[in-house]
């Protein structure tokens, strides 16, 4: 997969890969990421995916992605919100322009792209109501990108027909801090408890801590990839290993707690404290029936 020369985070890379070796690009995508920047980056890529004519795509040089690329190709529009609007939403009269537009053939590629920037802020209910029509009977070769901050802002019934990606704003993780994290992933696998205890001694740097957890959680979401047969994207032995030892829901639970355990952190909670309650819960999940 040629990522045109963006810089993604290993999770968002897999997922994209993973969706262009499936060979088709869902035709709605929610972009999701507490950075705007990472997420236009993935809408471009994605929509140069979508409109470029090479066998291998996107290849980043063909005319179509080029266009595409320095966001100059007719068929990838960007949907502003209405100028008469005040608070910056879509209008109705928008969406309802929009299902017509949407029937009409792409002017140079053989796909058209709809990109939806601030999806979360723009989009009040009756709009997404109306959306959601277009959304249910899609026309051929069109593709809806929504990018929000969050994807919850969105009504179920509009998530529930698209592909989410999470992207970025995350801090970029040091070798250091995958390092740390696999030394508490084998301290999970341990049987005694102080290797567990001493690799988590790695999470009182507080400048690695955010780092290590998303580390942790990249490897137990490798876990999950390998019990469904798909291909780890960071260390496979690894990812094996934990595979070999716990169950799907066990591997979502921990998931979970890291997660509350990131949060907890921000909030700054003490450390040691944390620590400690957070071992005796990955050995509790471990060894429960
Ligand atoms: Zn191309």
């Amino acid at each position: 997969m040629n990522f045109c020369g963006f810089s993604f985070d290993s999770e968002t890379r897999g997922q994209v890969s993973r969706l262009a070796q499936s060979g088709r690009l869902p035709h709605a995508v929610i972009i999701e990421s507490k950075s705007e920047e990472q997420a236009k980056n993935l809408a471009a890529l994605l929509s140069a995916y979508a409109v470029c004519e090479s066998e291998d795509k996107p290849c980043g040089v063909c005319r179509q992605c080029k266009n595409a690329l320095s966001n100059a190709h007719p068929d990838i529009k960007k949907l502003e919100p209405d100028k008469k609007s005040k608070s910056g939403i879509y209008s109705i009269e928008q969406i309802r322009d929009l299902a017509v537009d949407a029937q009409v053939r792409p002017n140079d590629a053989d796909a058209k792209v709809y990109i939806f920037e601030e999806a979360d802020k723009r989009f009040p209910e009756v709009q997404q109501n109306a959306f959601l029509k277009l959304l249910e009977e899609p026309p051929q070769r069109i593709y809806f990108l929504l990018l929000v901050k969050s994807a919850k802002a969105l009504l179920p019934t509009i998530r529930s027909r698209c592909t989410v990606i999470r992207t970025g704003g995350e801090e970029a993780i040091s070798g250091e801090a995958v390092q740390s994290a696999k030394e508490i992933i084998t301290g999970i696998l341990s049987p005694r408890e102080y290797e567990l205890m001493l690799a988590m001694r790695a999470l009182t740097d507080k400048t690695q801590q955010a780092g290590i957890l998303l580390a942790v959680k990249n490897h137990l979401r490798d876990a999950l990839v390998t019990l469904s047969g798909g291909d780890a994207n960071s260390d496979k032995e690894l990812a094996r290993k934990l595979a070999s030892k716990l169950t799907r829901k066990k591997i979502i639970e921990m998931i979970e707690l890291t997660d509350s355990c990131d949060y907890k952190l921000r909030q700054n909670s003490n450390i040691n404290l944390l620590t400690t309650w957070l071992c005796g819960e990955y050995r509790r999940i471990l060894w429960q029936r």
